[in-house]
């Protein structure tokens, strides 16, 4: 999908506030609401508005690559559901309130989807039939509908939320171990990209099932998670996740370097083991968010949804099957909590909604406005997704409007300036500025 490359403030829906609204506990819900990225519906529940929906295309699109760099299917499936698959899996009744059952017109009972193992089983086991249809991976990123006792934090637990969700079909066992670690070797290039350093962390599975599971989780004072870790887990290089995929031994030996350090979340901490194995100096205890889960059930889904595969020996055996979760939605409150200043969010710039923000300090003036025109239209031809401020503001409203919206870098534009033939390149992350010409500017940001 391709966002538009630049925007005016003047002709764009950029509802920023100067206050913080008393309704955010916490900062990502504060600055998402403050820079007019999203609008609350119901409680848990929100319109993505089109500052927000672009760093909710980059999110996902990120998300995509890295699965389809895996080998994963893209597809997608409805919203909707019907109860009679949730029934023969027994999950109808053990889902409990969380999920929003529905009737249609002809009192048929209908559910929200709050994820999709049986339909994709169902799906599967229709036209998959010998060991000639595995290995599979497919994927869909759709929205998902919990009705989470205490949806709060904004995006980060709503009822409403994006979820990618991929599932692997495999002949045996060990086939289906290498599909999980696959995944799980994109999840760590997912998050890397994305600037995070998501730890993988041993978990509990939870009415998925199974024995295999890892969620992945982000340190940050405000997350809902308590997790102990080596800090070890920090420093680790992620760059070392380039391993070849075709080499499972090495895949393997990978993730076991990876899962050997001490880290794990409440349910499965252990307080002696934990101070036995990670000296004092390297413990971590801290808050995280969780931004990814990943599960190995074997044939939890198949036995009751019949998807069997014929072996070339001619055995039947059910399909091994494993599905793997991202919190699409979740990680746009996620990246903020990890990247933000008193003056708003700073955005990694792979996922930032615009590369520069160019601010002219005088609208109006003749000689600033020519030079933000030109730079302006020289953006777009060079492909950098800019926010051209060409709203007739105060200096100090454009600032800091613009600081709180985060774009990686600021292009302003002012008289003196131009008298001298300059303007600023101020990066946001530090507040470092460079005056140059704006050739030069363009050059930098273009390269
Ligand atoms: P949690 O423990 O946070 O409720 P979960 O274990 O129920 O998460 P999964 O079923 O594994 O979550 O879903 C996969 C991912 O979807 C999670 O890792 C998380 O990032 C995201 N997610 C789950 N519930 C929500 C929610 N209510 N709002 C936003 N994102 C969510
Ligand atoms: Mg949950």
């Amino acid at each position: 999908m391709r966002l538009s490359p630049a925007v005016r403030v003047s002709e764009y829906f950029l509802p920023t506030l100067r206050n913080d609204p008393a309704e955010a506990e916490i900062v990502s819900h504060r600055l998402m609401l403050r820079a007019g990225m999203i609008r609350q519906e119901s409680a848990g529940i929100y319109s993505w508005l089109p500052l927000g929906f672009r760093v909710l295309k980059k999110i996902e699109q990120i998300v995509r690559e890295e699965q389809d760099r895996i080998g994963a299917h893209e597809i997608l499936m409805p919203t909707i559901q019907s109860a009679d698959l949730w029934r023969k899996s027994g999950r109808y009744d053990d889902y409990g309130k969380e999920m929003l059952r529905i009737q249609d017109r002809h009192e048929r009972d209908m559910l929200f989807g709050p994820t999709n193992e049986e339909m994709i089983t169902d799906i599967f086991a229709e036209h998959a039939k010998s060991y000639k249809d595995a290995p599979l991976a497919m994927y869909h990123i759709q929205w998902k509908f919990r009705d989470e006792v205490r949806p709060r934090y904004g995006v980060m637990r709503g009822r409403e939320f994006l979820m990618k969700d991929a599932y692997t079909f495999d002949l045996d066992a060990e086939s289906g171990r290498h599909a999980y670690n696959k995944q799980f070797i994109a999840y760590l290039r997912t998050y890397a990209r994305m600037g995070l350093t998501a730890i993988p962390m041993a978990a509990d599975t939870g009415p998925i099932g199974g024995d295999l599971s890892h969620e992945f989780i982000i340190l940050a004072a405000t997350g809902e998670s308590k997790v102990w870790c080596d800090q070890a887990l920090l420093d680790f290089d992620l760059t070392n996740a380039d391993v070849d995929l075709g080499d499972r031994a090495a895949v393997q030996g990978l993730i076991d370097q990876l899962t050997a350090p001490y880290a794990a979340t409440d349910e499965q901490h252990d307080q002696d083991a934990f101070e036995s194995a990670v000296p004092e100096e390297r413990r971590v205890a801290e808050k995280g968010i969780e931004v990814g889960h990943i599960f190995f059930f074997g044939d939890k889904y198949s036995k009751p949804l019949d998807a069997y595969l014929d072996t070339k020996d001619g055995a039947r055996v059910p399909v091994q099957m494993g599905s793997y979760g991202v919190g699409v939605s979740r990680l746009a409150g996620a990246i903020i909590e990890a990247s933000h200043d008193e003056a708003g969010i700073i955005w990694p710039e792979a996922v930032a909604p615009f590369k520069a923000a160019l601010i002219n300090l005088r609208q109006g003036d003749d000689g600033c406005d020519a030079v933000c025109e030109d730079l302006y239209t020289k953006l777009q031809a060079a492909g950098v997704e800019a926010i051209y401020d060409d709203r007739d503001e105060r200096a100090g409203v454009k600032f800091s409007d613009m600081d709180l919206i985060g774009a990686p870098w600021q292009i302003i534009v002012g008289p003196k300036g131009v008298k001298a033939g300059i303007v600023e390149l101020k990066r946001r992350a530090d507040g470092e500025r460079d005056e140059l010409s704006a050739e030069a500017a363009l050059a930098k940001l273009s390269a």
